[in-house]
């Protein structure tokens, strides 16, 4: 296929040579396909672009806000097209849409930041879509290797741009990581054009109101476990929902710290539900008393309450909308 010339813009000297394949000019990514149409099959005499983007649409991914500096002023912009590429080294790569601002601020040498959104950051999403008011709440940012980050991610990289590639009306910037750092929580998912959350970490009985809740957690038995213990293993039936009542448990998925639940919290929401077996391991991280409820005597509570079955229903069906 003939290589089609390349926008200058992308014409940047590389440095370090990390890829091995010297100078740019060098690399298969200099080699621009033409323009050709696609087989689409959607559905009869629709639209072959908007077919496109629903296909991409399909694969699901996190989001993210990146953020770099430039001129004393700090920008971010909302992205979904974040993809790791190596470990060794370390390097990730971003799609940046020729026309973004985003676009003009980035170069080789300069930094960006990758900020994972947690699951209830929709807004800081918005935001850096421009998609909110400008007079919004300010977004708080601290400052790792000089580049802006933003406060409260889930996980966060900071990288250097060492090359840029043409991806047609977007330009692909592979960074190499300077920074790593995650916290615990649940990721912000986007499916099909919109906000998607995991389900596992809803919330249903905790969403009902007081009035609703107590007849279902009058008939729970109080345990207690000291720090350190399992309350749960992941793998074991989920046949008991869990309210704590004094101290601090730690959510362990595949030895990892993904979540916390303190007094009042619940745990096993989604479980005594499905009957499904546990999804993560609950240890004790300080002594710990709880409520347990078995699904047995939850399924008689709810018969004796219809209005809180009902309750329930809507609160799930809130879920499974999401708009
Ligand atoms: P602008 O449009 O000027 O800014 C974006 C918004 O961020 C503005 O509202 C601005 O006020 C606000 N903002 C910027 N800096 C600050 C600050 N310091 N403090 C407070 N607010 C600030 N586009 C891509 O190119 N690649 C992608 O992978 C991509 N993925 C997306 C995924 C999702 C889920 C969504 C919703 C959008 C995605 N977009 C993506 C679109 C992109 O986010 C928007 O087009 C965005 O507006 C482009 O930003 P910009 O750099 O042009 O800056």
């Amino acid at each position: 296929m003939p290589a089609a010339e390349g926008p200058v813009e992308f014409d940047l000297p590389v440095g370090g040579g990390f890829i091995g394949a010297g100078a740019m000019g060098d690399s298969p990514w200099d080699a621009f396909p033409e323009e050709e149409a696609i087989q689409i099959e959607g559905e009869p005499g629709s639209d072959p672009a908007l077919a496109f983007r629903r296909t991409l649409g399909m694969f699901a991914t996190g989001v993210t806000v990146i953020t770099t500096e430039a001129e004393g002023q700090v920008h971010g912009m909302t992205a979904n097209a974040f993809m790791s590429v190596s470990l060794r080294p370390p390097l990730i790569v971003i799609s940046v849409d020729k026309r973004a601002k985003m676009h003009r601020l980035l170069s080789e040498g300069s930094h960006y930041a990758v900020n994972v959104l947690a699951s209830d950051q929709e807004h800081l999403s918005d935001r850096f879509a421009g998609r909110q008011a400008e007079d919004a709440e300010p977004v708080r940012f601290d400052t790792v290797r000089d580049t802006p980050v933003v406060h409260g991610a889930l996980a966060t990289l900071v990288a250097r741009v060492v090359r840029s590639a043409w991806g047609g009306d977007h330009s692909l910037f592979i960074g190499q990581v300077e920074y790593a750092r995650y916290g615990e929580g649940e990721p912000l998912l986007f499916h099909g054009g919109r906000y998607e959350h995991m389900l596992a970490a809803s919330p249903v009985f905790s969403a009902l109101s007081t009035e609703l809740l107590e007849p279902l957690l009058a008939s729970g038995a109080e345990r207690s476990y000291a720090a350190g213990e399992h309350v749960v293993r992941q793998g074991e039936p989920g046949d008991e929902l869990f309210v704590v009542l004094e101290g601090e448990a730690d959510i362990i998925r595949s030895d990892r710290k993904v979540s916390e639940r303190m007094a009042g919290q619940f745990f096993g929401e989604i479980a005594v539900l499905d009957g499904r077996s546990r999804s993560a391991d609950v240890v004790a991280r300080t002594d710990l008393r709880c409520l347990a409820i078995p699904r047995e005597v939850l399924r008689e509570a709810l018969a004796a309450e219809p209005a809180a079955a009902w309750a329930m229903l809507g609160v799930l069906a809130g879920h499974l909308r999401e708009d």
